[in-house]
């Protein structure tokens, strides 16, 4: 079959959609391509956006280079349209060539213990769609507790851990939405421990992010002499491997320093596997139970039997995301990936059990190989899977409408209030004199009817 024109739909500008958009566009091939991105979020970025914590402005800045992207006027974008309700995979097909997934996870993995229903049990990407302003939680945040757990060693725990520790006068300087600020101000928080089942040179942590966290003004880092009594799998780990060197060089100075004066402290309990969140008797956390485990020898923990237990009101769950299931796109339930081969998405047959190429159909970012990785992965990602959305080109599907304006026009028949590239640069121009009024960069606007008004110049 020969072609010469590729209409592709994207189903996520987050920085994976919006990267693959970029490499598609800038790769060697013989055809021409048109490419419209959908977003149900009325703002680009995705967790770029929505994710990386307010403080963390150097990353925030990957934006202006996804932006670039974007303005340069190649790709089309239609914000605040949801795949699986305004749109579905049957409309793709009678519109495009082919469809990119990039729809990222957006929710917290699961944790099995007893009490994560308690009242006071969050999981951590609720919290981190709260403090960074997503349109579609809720406004007000219960941050009530004095003392909070806050489970993994991970790098989302070390935001969340740090979002609630930091006094809220130190991020005034960010992007935090007012509703935000105004709660994080009420929090009458003192203690946040960071529990971690795994030893200190076994993080997940990276080094910039962990060096952070001590720098938090008065808050004491408060670690024990225990977790340091290094067996030689952990000696070989500070010795072979420059990551976890860096990592122990930090928590070695900070266990030298000076404590007592602060006003808040944070804990690393390392070696400590969560047990259960205990019920205070009405339904509401009030502490947590954890075993204390020992290094295993080969890298990996064994429990020791010795039950420990910590007073607290809160806990935050930062034990990974998790991808949601799209309408008519195969998923894995084990994994929350769609299925897929180097991009390619493949379709199970329940009777034989073999996976077979669902032709047009394509993932890449967090969809496609799991929550893990920073956003400079999701770039390979994407060269990988358009790489075959090139060499498929006979079979891509054959569209009914394939022109630019029956996308338009199936979008203004549904009614659907989508925003688009220009609407963006008007959110985004709006947000900036919000900011610049408080001597701020930006203060996000939250509500997505906001959103979608001053994109649509209807505010
Ligand atoms: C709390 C947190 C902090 C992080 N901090 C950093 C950091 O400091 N540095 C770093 O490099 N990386 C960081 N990351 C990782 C980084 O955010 C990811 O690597 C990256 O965002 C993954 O990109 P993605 O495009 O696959 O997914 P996403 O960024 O999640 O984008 C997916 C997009 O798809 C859209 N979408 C989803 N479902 C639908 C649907 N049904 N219809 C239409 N659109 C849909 C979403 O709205 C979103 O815009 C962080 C991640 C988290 C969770």
């Amino acid at each position: 079959m020969t072609r010469n024109k590729l209409r592709l739909a994207i189903v996520g500008a987050g920085p994976a959609g919006i990267y693959a958009a970029d490499i598609l566009l800038k790769a060697e091939r013989n055809f021409d391509v048109s490419i419209d991105l959908f977003d149900h979020l009325p703002a680009p970025y995705g967790l770029v956006r929505y994710g990386v914590a307010p403080d963390h402005p150097r990353i925030k800045g990957i934006i202006t280079a996804l932006r670039e992207v974007l303005d340069r006027g190649d790709i089309r974008i239609f914000g605040n349209v949801r795949f699986g309700e305004d749109i579905s995979l049957d409309d793709l097909k009678r519109h495009y060539n082919a469809v990119i997934f990039a729809t990222g996870a957006v929710h917290d993995s699961s944790l099995n213990i007893p009490g994560v229903g308690l009242e006071g049990s969050y999981g951590a990407a609720d919290f981190v769609s709260w403090f960074d302003g997503h349109p579609d939680v809720p406004r007000t945040w219960p941050l009530e507790a004095e003392s909070i757990a806050v489970i993994g060693n991970g790098n989302v725990a070390l935001d969340v851990a740090r979002m609630l520790a930091k006094h809220v006068e130190d991020l005034m300087v960010t992007e935090i939405p007012d509703n935000v600020a105004a709660g994080l101000g009420e929090s009458p928080v003192t203690d946040v421990h960071v529990f971690g089942r795994r030893g200190p040179t076994s993080v997940k942590f990276t080094p910039l992010e962990l060096r952070e966290l001590g720098e938090l003004r008065d808050v004491d880092m408060i670690l024990a002499d225990e977790d340091f009594d290094y067996d030689d799998a952990a000696r070989a780990a500070v010795a072979g491997n420059k990551q976890v060197f860096v990592i122990d060089k930090v928590l070695q100075q900070w266990r030298q320093r000076e404590v007592g004066e602060a006003s808040r402290r944070l804990h690393l309990h390392f070696f400590a596997k969560p047990l259960e969140i205990v019920d205070d008797g009405s339904g509401r956390v009030s502490a947590i139970r954890y075993e204390r485990t020992r290094s295993d020898g080969a890298g990996g923990v064994v429990g020791t039997g010795e039950i420990r237990e910590i007073p607290i009101q809160a806990v935050y769950r930062a034990v990974g995301y998790f991808g949601s299931p799209l309408p008519g796109v195969p998923f894995d339930e084990r994994l929350g990936v769609i299925p897929n081969h180097e991009g390619q998405v493949l379709l199970r047959d329940p009777d034989t059990g073999e996976s077979r190429q669902m032709y047009g159909v394509y993932a890449t970012g967090w969809i496609k190989r799991g929550p893990v990785g920073l956003i400079g992965h999701t770039k390979s990602d994407a060269m990988e899977t358009i790489k075959h959305v090139i060499n498929d080109l006979g079979n891509w599907w054959t569209p009914e409408w394939p022109s630019e304006e029956s996308v338009l026009e199936m979008l203004d028949a549904r009614g659907i209030a989508y925003t688009d590239l220009d609407g963006w640069h008007r959110l985004d121009q709006h947000e900036r004199s919000l900011g610049e009024a408080e001597g701020r960069v930006r203060i996000k606007v939250v509500p997505r009817d906001d959103m979608v008004q001053v994109s649509r110049g209807e505010a």
